[in-house]
């Protein structure tokens, strides 16, 4: 149980009273409620550029970004003419239209192996469907992922599944038929010794794995060397496919995502690749994709099935086209400098007040482990503190600054933290590390 907080925020107290009557844990998405750092979520009524308002009037500068989508910052100007400009001309046809197109272009454009892409409103949807197409195109039904990478809320890939399922110490969730987990093998990240004894073992039954690019969910634990060779050399020995989930990653640690990172990909590229986050602005759109052969088996040409309503939707897929239009080299070095500045003052401040931490790094993404020593996997990212950070984060919120309601999470910084965002955060840090410690 973390300690109380006092809220100092009677209007979002009031409302999340209010909510709580009508919406189960007064949240739509668990992590939202505060439940591991305690205390009162904040209402937010409006956001620009790096900051947050709340529904008592305080401005905090935001290191949530929606979770990773708001890469320019809020409401970025440009964005909000493209939306407001598609928003004017209808919500939704459900016919195609050229933003879609477009959309498309920009990612084939971006992430060389993916030459075809399905455009789907989430990135839940789009690894259930980048599963269901590498089950139907190998007839193999075993999944396998990695504990602590999270994938959405899909069935199959619930187990072991990192920050939102972490942060209520569960293990995996209730309703997921054992039939549907019964299908999944879930492995130790960056343990090539066990990939290659499943492979070994059950091989012919796999029809893919999945893993995150760059796992953010469990904090930031990059693939060590060797591994991602690995799950590439592994599955294309045994006619599986593999699936880049680059839902957070992509358009965020490159313009090609974590794929225009690394060096091990000379090995050989992941077969399937999902996005999401970035690529939708804000707005509901995520996408999967890979080599036009494999995308071929969906409906309407081929027999794996997946549709979508609101699927390229018009608005979102123009707040997602003029976001990744924007997303140019200076933005990626803004945020690198500015992720790098902010993680340095954090690790100084925590030093100094004797907390210990570890900062872990995928490109310009990283989040801050309360614990000593290299994070390699979901078992070592458990050793976090939580306590340690429920006090940081509400030290930091006291003085204006929003980190994650969660000790796993990435700290997300955009283009628009400019220097006084920056300087607002370094100066929170110092009374921040005395709480922690
Ligand atoms: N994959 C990864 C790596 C994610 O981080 C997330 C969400 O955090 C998802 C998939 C699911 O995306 P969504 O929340 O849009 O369904």
């Amino acid at each position: 149980m973390p300690p109380s907080y006092p809220s100092d925020a009677p209007a979002s107290e009031a409302l999340f009273a209010r909510a709580k009557t009508v919406v189960p844990g007064g949240v739509n998405s668990p992590v939202r409620a505060f439940r591991s750092v305690g205390g009162t979520p904040r209402f937010i009524t409006s956001a620009r550029g790096a900051y947050l308002i709340d529904a008592d009037g305080r401005e905090y500068v935001d290191l949530i970004g929606s979770w990773g989508p708001m890469i320019l910052g809020h409401t970025h100007p440009e964005v909000l003419a493209a939306v407001t400009d598609a928003a004017s001309r209808g919500f939704s046809y459900g016919t195609p239209s050229e933003n879609e197109v477009a959309l498309a272009e920009e990612i084939v454009a971006r992430v060389e192996p993916v030459e075809h892409v399905r455009l789907v409103s989430s990135g839940t949807e789009a690894t259930m469907s980048a599963l269901r197409l590498a089950r139907g195109l190998t007839g193999r039904s075993r999944v396998v992922k990695f504990a602590g990478c999270y994938h959405g809320h899909v069935d199959a890939l619930l187990a072991a599944a990192g920050s939102g399922v972490a942060t209520f110490g569960l293990p995996d969730s209730a309703g997921v038929p054992s039939s549907a987990a019964a299908e999944t093998i879930v492995l130790p990240y960056n343990d090539i010794a066990a990939l290659e004894a499943v492979f070994a073992a059950d091989g012919e039954h796999i029809a893919a794995v999945i893993t995150e690019a760059a796992p953010g969910n469990m904090g930031v634990v990059p693939p060590a060397p060797g591994f991602t060779e690995a799950l590439r050399r592994v599955t294309r020995d045994h006619g599986a496919l593999l699936i880049s989930d680059e839902v957070m990653t992509g358009f965020r640690c490159s313009r090609s995502g974590w794929y225009g990172l690394e060096g091990p990909y000379a090995a050989g590229a992941p077969d399937l690749f999902t996005f999401g986050k970035v690529m939708g602005g804000g707005f509901p759109a995520a996408a999967f994709g890979g080599p036009a052969a494999l995308m071929a088996a969906l409906a309407p040409d081929g027999p794996v099935y997946q549709a979508g309503t609101l699927s390229g939707n018009p608005v979102a897929t123009a707040a997602g086209l003029a976001t990744l239009q924007r997303c140019t080299p200076e933005v990626y070095a803004h945020i690198d400098a500015a992720a790098h500045t902010i993680a340095d003052a954090a690790a100084a401040a925590l030093s100094a007040a004797g907390v210990p931490h570890t900062v872990q790094w995928a490109g310009s993404m990283f989040s801050i482990f309360f614990c000593e020593g290299l994070v390699r996997d979901y078992d070592d990212a458990k050793r976090t503190s939580a306590p340690a950070y429920a006090a940081f984060f509400h030290a930091m919120l006291a003085q204006g600054v929003h980190l994650p309601p969660s000790a796993y999470e990435v700290w997300f910084v955009s283009a628009a933290h400019d220097a006084a965002a920056v300087d607002r955060i370094l100066a929170a840090l110092p009374a921040a590390a005395s709480a922690a410690s």
